[in-house]
This record gives structure tokens, sequence and C-alpha cells, in this order.
């Protein structure tokens, strides 16, 4: 599985609808210094409810709506990602599958809405799926700048913990410890 297509519509620095194309295997970004490449990742956050523990980069959700141009203030920011799934590895009958969040900022607070192939969901289900292509937002399926440094500035104790982590050890580390406990 892999990311076929990323969609913003007035996500940060995008103001105009803007659709990035991804390949298989590997795809680099260039330019400029903030021309907007890390948006990009912060937009997969974002769509893929990773956010709680990782940051992207704004303070609070509505930050996140385009707000480069002071004649036109969209109330809401939409990114869709389209991933390939002709290899099944989400165990759904569906060559593609988007998902989509949209956050509308009113003026009794702001809401925030997941699609799945179109249909609306929570951000539960939306892991729920995620998972089981094994991205969660506790894995180290996004690596952000400064994480490299991190690991290696690590002891061996705590890098061993993230492999558990990749390997999917730890899950059932902290099942079995919930289990004993009982
Ligand atoms: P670098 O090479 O320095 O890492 P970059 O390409 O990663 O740069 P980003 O950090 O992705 O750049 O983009 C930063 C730009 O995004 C800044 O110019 C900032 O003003 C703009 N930006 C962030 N949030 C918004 C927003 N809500 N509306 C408009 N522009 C925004
Ligand atoms: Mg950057």
């Amino acid at each position: 599985m892999h990311i076929k297509e990323i969609e913003f519509i007035n996500f940060k620095s995008f103001g105009k609808k803007v659709k990035i194309p991804f390949f298989e295997g590997f795809t680099t970004i260039s330019g400029p210094n903030g021309s907007g490449k890390s948006n990009i990742i912060d937009g997969v956050l974002f769509v893929l409810g990773l956010s709680s523990s990782r940051t992207m980069r704004a303070e609070k959700l509505t930050d996140l709506i385009y707000n480069g141009d002071s004649s036109r203030k969209p109330d809401f920011a939409q990114v869709t990602i389209k991933f390939d799934n002709t290899d099944r590895t989400m165990p759904i009958a569906s060559d593609e599958i988007s998902i989509t969040r949209k956050i509308r900022e009113t003026d009794s607070g702001y809401y925030s809405y997941f699609y799945f192939n179109g249909k609306a969901v929570s951000l539960t289900d939306v892991h729920n799926h995620l998972a089981k292509a094994g991205v969660t937002p506790e894995g180290y399926n996004v690596v952000m700048q400064g994480d490299v440094t991190r690991i290696i500035n690590m002891t061996p104790v705590e890098r061993r913990k993230i492999i558990d982590e990749i390997a999917g050890v730890a899950e059932f580390d902290s099942k079995k410890d919930r289990a004993l406990n009982e």
C-alpha cells in the first residue's frame, strides 16, 4: 500500500486546491525554505489523525486553516489522502482508499470531520482501518525532523522499546501487564 495523492484545500500555506502525486517506493520533495514542504507532512498527520503524539506546528487546530490572504479568509481546511490498495494491505475490497479530514471554524468553535471512502466516520474508525495496515498514532510511520537525533541519543533500552513498538511486541507486553494486574 502506498500514498497515491494528497489533496489540500485551504490547509496551512495551500490557499488553493493543490494535488500532490506520490509514487510507489520513494518520493522526495524539494523547494526553498518556507515553501511548504513540511506542511505536506503536517497534512499527512492531520488527515490520518496521528497528531496526538506529533505536533503539526500549530497552536490550535484552526491555525491550520489558510490565513495568507487578508481579503479571503476560508472557514475550513480539508486534506484528502488517496492510497493505492491494489495489494489489499487494508482488507477492504477496493483498489483505492481515500481518507479525508475537514475542520470547519464557526462562531461557537470548530468541528472536525473524517471520511473513509466518502463515508462519514469517527477518528476511532480511521485509526482502526489504519491499524490493519500497521499505521498507528504511537508508531514510527512518520519520522519527524529531530526524531533521528533523538533516537541516536537514546539508551540501548529506550531504542529497544522502539523496535518492540515497530515489531508490534509492545502492544502484547502492555496487554500482558494489564492481564497480570487484574
Ligand atoms: P524549510 O525548508 O525551512 O523546512 P518548508 O518548505 O518545510 O521550509 P513549511 O514549514 O512547510 O516550509 O512552510 C512554512 C510556511 O507555511 C510559512 O511561510 C508559513 O507562513 C506558512 N503557513 C503556515 N501556516 C499557515 C496558514 N495557516 N496560512 C498560510 N500560511 C501558513
Ligand atoms: Mg521544513
